[in-house]
């Protein structure tokens, strides 16, 4: 049997605790948020054209909590990436 190759791979990639953390640390910097907020980070499926099939979808609980979305799977994010998300945020509100 020939196995599969998966072009698209459409699974959720694995992500550890250290790509984790650098995101985090990096929206507690650019957000100035105390370290104590909660922040959590999904990843989930993206139905949007032209995305790749994997986005994250960002859960900042300050009052109000604060969502952010980015169009990419969470090995992938960089301080840009949030930095962008923040600022489209910032002019949708
Ligand atoms: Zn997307």
């Amino acid at each position: 049997m020939i196995g599969m190759i998966n072009i698209f791979p459409s699974t959720k990639p694995v992500v550890s605790s250290e790509q984790l953390q650098q995101v985090k640390d990096w929206l507690y910097e650019l957000l100035q948020i105390d370290r104590d907020t909660i922040i959590s980070l999904s990843q989930l499926q993206c139905q949007e054209p032209n995305c790749p099939p994997i986005h994250t979808a960002i859960a900042i609980m300050t009052s109000p909590p604060c969502i952010l979305r980015i169009h990419k799977a969470i090995p992938y994010i960089t301080c840009t990436d949030i930095c962008e998300a923040i600022a489209l945020k910032i002019i949708k509100d």
